[in-house]
């Protein structure tokens, strides 16, 4: 066979091939899963709160999915309400809580490392009244329990504690907290959101008072989440209006949801079986990673952390330029959350554990499932091997300092912003810049010149990079990426910023 045609069919193989080590951003939906949710679609549309034959199957449908979320997390069906979502079940708790408690007490303590439908909810709380203390974690991210303890007092109603971190995968002693919980006459709320499927879960041998958990994160589907509340603890109408959910949640059910949700919980011991398979792997990885780059670090603990999770610092590898040459491959991996944010901020749980502004943006967060298998495993060493050997094809970086107005200005410079609109209004674009949009960049191909040097730009930088690499992929040779982006530019050269910033601006419009 000639090079080409090796080179050809080498490119078609790279365009089939696509690995998602990202479940702890959110799963595929099970086949199981997906039958259950058609049949509820297509034959259960009465409302389950009516009385007639087609209504009470729907209520039936709820009320099974209701007891199959129980059984999964040891608890009892009355004890479980569904949501929209886990960030509604833990601000619900919050909220709820703090309002029965204040002014009476006062004090909520949690961790660093929280998920920010946690973090957020206890910073808003705070401008009501409530006190927040954030007990520290260790290196790893484990809770101090000596700390823990100290930190409480006569004004304490409240411990909010995640029980397996979404980033780094370390598990905290949930049964230990709730001891001391006990001796101080504390509620403890867990979220529970990134351990269910991936450890047992039982939230009443471990004595919890409220749990949350979403569908999502289970192979399940996005848009329900379930809130644990132990029978007794206090807990109040979040949402008003009719009598769902026992008065708590008013609204019509998500009917095709809950079911999903429960037909995702069914499979949840199924899931367990995998866990020696998916830390075999995650092993395997971890150690070819050690082999190709041997001053990576791993930041998950060896012990106490979930199955699939593993997160590591490649010293001098720029994040979010691996996580986009990795995405050029067809892999999916997690830069942290300053990649959601399509801002430079460095992730608040990886700082908590220590690390330095520099590391945070050298930092990955890979996550393995059910479906992950060796060859993915192999395949994704193989990519990251090519990337630190300078095999791969790469997209040139301009730092802010570099961009300065000869680039600006340059009759060869095509600059594309990238950033979604609600950004832009934060920060005023690159003179000169084509604004598109970064969800629909293949319908803006035709109209991008080929012959010219294409600046792609983003809020922070992470999003530009994936664009960058996408351009490369469809043909255009000449690509670059700004660096940390317009924040990043702003800081530096906020004498270029000033003058020139949203002038002269194009909108590109999307082909139909
Ligand atoms: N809590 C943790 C630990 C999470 O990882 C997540 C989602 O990533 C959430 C809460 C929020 O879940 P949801 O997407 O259902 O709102």
């Amino acid at each position: 066979m000639e090079i080409r045609q090796l080179e050809f069919l080498k490119h078609l193989v790279r365009f089939k091939r696509h690995v998602y080590l990202d479940h702890n951003a959110t799963t595929n939906v099970s086949s199981h899963v997906r039958r259950k949710m058609n049949h509820v679609l297509k034959s259960c549309y009465g409302n389950p709160s009516s009385l007639y034959g087609i209504a009470r199957k729907s209520a039936e449908i709820m009320e099974e999915a209701r007891e199959l979320v129980a059984d999964a997390i040891h608890a009892d069906s009355h004890e479980i309400y569904f949501t929209g979502c886990a960030t509604e079940s833990n601000n619900a708790v919050l909220k709820s809580v703090s309002n029965h408690f204040y002014p009476q007490k006062k004090k909520v303590i949690s961790t660093p490392i929280e998920h920010p439908s946690v973090i957020n909810t206890l910073e808003f709380l705070k401008t009501q009244g409530i006190v927040v203390e954030y007990c520290p974690v260790n290196r790893h991210g484990r809770v101090s329990l000596a700390e823990l303890e100290k930190l409480i007092d006569e004004d304490t109603f409240l411990i909010c504690c995640v029980l397996a971190n979404s980033e780094i995968g370390t598990i905290q002693d949930i049964p230990s907290i709730m001891k001391i919980a006990n001796r101080n006459d504390v509620l403890v709320l867990a979220d529970c959101v990134q351990a269910f499927g991936k450890i047992p879960v039982d939230v009443h041998e471990w004595g919890i008072d409220y749990a949350s958990f979403s569908a999502h994160k289970l192979y399940g589907p996005k848009g329900v989440g379930a809130l644990y509340v132990k029978q007794g603890s206090p807990f109040a109408p979040f949402i008003h209006g009719g009598h769902q959910e026992d008065g708590m949640r008013a609204g019509t059910e998500s009917l095709h949801n809950i079911a999903g949700f429960g037909a995702a919980c069914q499979d949840v011991n199924k899931l367990l079986a995998h866990t020696d398979r998916i830390r075999g792997l995650k092993r395997q990885f971890t150690q070819r990673l050690k082999e190709v780059k041997p001053d990576c670090v791993i930041n998950s603990p060896e012990e106490h952390c979930l199955p699939n999770t593993v997160n590591i610092t490649f010293p001098n590898v720029n994040n979010a330029g691996l996580m986009a040459m990795l995405d050029y491959h067809g892999i999916a991996v997690s830069a942290g959350s300053a990649c959601s944010a399509q801002e430079d901020k460095p992730s608040h749980i990886l700082k908590a554990i220590g690390l330095s502004d520099q590391a945070t943006q050298e930092t990955l967060r890979v996550s393995l499932g059910c479906t992950t298998s060796a060859r993915d495993i192999r395949y994704t060493t193989r990519v990251f091997k090519n990337y630190v050997e300078g095999r791969t094809l790469l997209v040139n970086m301009i730092t802010p300092a570099q961009l300065n107005e000869d680039i600006l200005f340059d009759e060869q410079t095509y600059i594309l912003d990238v950033r979604p609109q609600l950004l832009r209004k934060k920060l005023k674009s690159l003179p000169n810049s084509h604004e598109a949009s970064f969800v629909s960049i293949g319908k803006y191909l035709p109209q991008l010149p080929k012959d010219k040097h294409i600046l792609v730009v983003c809020q922070g930088g992470y999003l530009s990079y994936v664009v960058a690499y996408y351009l490369r992929s469809k043909g255009f040779e000449h690509v670059s990426n700004l660096q940390a982006g317009v924040v990043g530019w702003k800081a530096r050269r906020s004498d270029l910023y000033q003058r020139y910033a949203g002038r002269n601006i194009t909108v590109l419009q999307p082909a139909r």
